[in-house]
């Protein structure tokens, strides 16, 4: 039978044709196909409650056509949201990864892998750092690896690159990613949990019982005292245990205030390195690799023509390179070319000029939700309207300062005590909840891609 890969990029090529290229990429392109079972159900999986809903609402007629003119014969498409597909896959044990891992869902991004990532002057040692310690973790060279530099430059990337190895390689080891906030906040909920000591116990379990801990950005550490000892407990602990370390950062370790000399130390025994900006060469091939995997249709004057002026980050070169080719996907062109390279970055100072509103943040987060403004600024309070009201009051709050009282007057002169309660439970739900944190993350992605 076909590979449902296979099958599933057929069924997006007729999908990209029937529906506009902005809802393409906004609710098709993030599905992942899951299973395709004796009776002939096709299980997709989309990454939130509100993107099913909306699959379902307005995508699973086409899906279901697509899908059957691919396969040949009538397929009954089945759409999970991230939480159904984590009990489907363990239902089912379908899934085709390591026995020890395959409860899991994977937390490393996929695209994230050591082939995907380009060598060059400015990072090569660091790669090769960051192989040495997927190959061999916790071998005294690299032990622990302290990567630093600048945002964009793709220390995450490495990390994920290591996860996403040794979970393919070594399956069996222990292995947890965690962004400083996060290590941060779970010792915090411990403390504050009604049985703490079980709670703490259960975190230094956890925490202390790894093959390999690996910590995005240090920089973050607070400097409060308890956290300060447990983290240092948790690295010491897994340290002497010849237990592998990662941290990463945007500053050298002598110059994070927060860092305790004793760690410090302890990381000048192993490996500190930094990631500098790409040069010219390195990021035409980051394009060029970007646009392979991606399949953008960019060509090489473009490309190069961007390299040339985006220097300092690789996620804002990565980002102008989509909208290249979406502006040229818009006007129905095949390849993008220069001439949608020069009329990109022609819009930047009009783009500024062209500056976010509260009345532009609600609209985007109406479309996205497909509700009405009148209903996302009035009174209802069913959870579909509710929802989307909070995370628009939260990106009003978060991208334009606004006083609380002005935000509130936009929303149907509700109170400023509402609409910091609607903020708060918005920034504490992405705390705890990765669909809430995905789901703000990607309008909020939306709105200054397009703003
Ligand atoms: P950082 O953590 O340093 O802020 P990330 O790892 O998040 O940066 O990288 C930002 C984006 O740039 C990601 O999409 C990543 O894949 C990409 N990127 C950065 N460096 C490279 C590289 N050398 N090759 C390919 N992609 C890269
Ligand atoms: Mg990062």
């Amino acid at each position: 039978m076909q590979n449902i890969n296979e099958l599933w990029q057929q069924i997006l090529e007729k999908l990209e044709l029937r529906i506009s290229t902005v809802s393409f990429t906004i609710w098709i392109k993030p599905i992942k196909p899951v299973d395709l079972d004796e009776k002939d159900n096709l299980v997709i999986a989309s990454p939130s409650v509100s993107a099913k809903n909306q699959i379902l609402r307005n995508f699973i007629d086409k899906i279901a056509d697509c899908a059957s003119e691919v396969s040949g014969k009538k397929l009954n498409i089945v759409v999970l949201d991230q939480n159904e597909e984590i009990e489907y896959l363990d239902k089912s044990k379908k899934v085709e990864i390591a026995p020890s891992v395959k409860d899991e869902p994977n937390p490393f991004t996929e695209e994230f892998t050591f082939d995907n990532f380009v060598v060059g002057k400015s990072n090569q040692f660091v790669y090769s750092a960051a192989q040495a310690v997927a190959q061999n973790p916790g071998s005294n060279f690299c032990n622990p690896l302290f990567i630093y530099g600048g945002s964009g430059l793709g220390k995450t990337h490495l990390m994920h690159a290591i996860g996403n190895y040794i979970r393919q390689y070594s399956p069996e080891l222990k292995i947890k990613y965690v962004t400083c906030e996060q290590f941060t906040n779970a010792y915090i909920s411990s403390l504050l949990s009604p049985s703490k000591n079980k709670a703490v116990m259960e975190f230094r379990d956890l925490y202390r019982n790894l093959d390999v801990l690996m910590v995005d950005d240090i920089q973050f550490l607070s400097r409060g005292k308890e956290i300060q000892e447990e983290f240092f407990h948790t690295f010491n602990e897994l340290f002497s245990l010849g237990k592998q370390v990662v941290l990463c950062s945007d500053r050298h370790p002598n110059e994070l205030p927060t860092l305790e000399d004793r760690i410090k130390t302890r990381c000048s025994s192993g490996v500190i390195h930094d990631i500098s900006k790409p040069d010219l060469e390195t990021r035409i091939a980051i394009l060029k690799k970007k646009s392979q995997i991606e399949k953008y249709n960019v060509d090489e004057e473009a490309i190069s023509y961007i390299a040339e002026r985006v220097d300092s980050n690789v996620r804002e070169l990565v980002g102008k390179l989509k909208e290249i080719f979406l502006m040229a996907k818009i006007k129905g062109k095949e390849m993008a070319t220069i001439e949608e390279a020069k009329e990109i970055f022609a819009n930047q100072k009009e783009e500024i000029k062209n500056e976010l509103t509260p009345e532009k943040i609600i609209n985007v987060v109406c479309s996205y939700f497909n509700i009405s403004t009148d209903d996302i600024t009035g009174k209802k309070k069913n959870k579909e309207i509710v929802e989307p009201r909070m995370i628009a009051i939260y990106l009003i709050d978060e991208l334009l300062s606004l006083p609380l009282v002005n935000i509130g007057k936009v929303f149907g002169g509700r109170d400023h005590t509402t609409i910091m309660h609607s903020r708060d439970k918005i920034s504490s739900d992405m705390k705890v909840n990765r669909k809430t944190q995905t789901l703000v993350n990607e309008i909020k992605n939306i709105l200054t891609s397009s703003f």
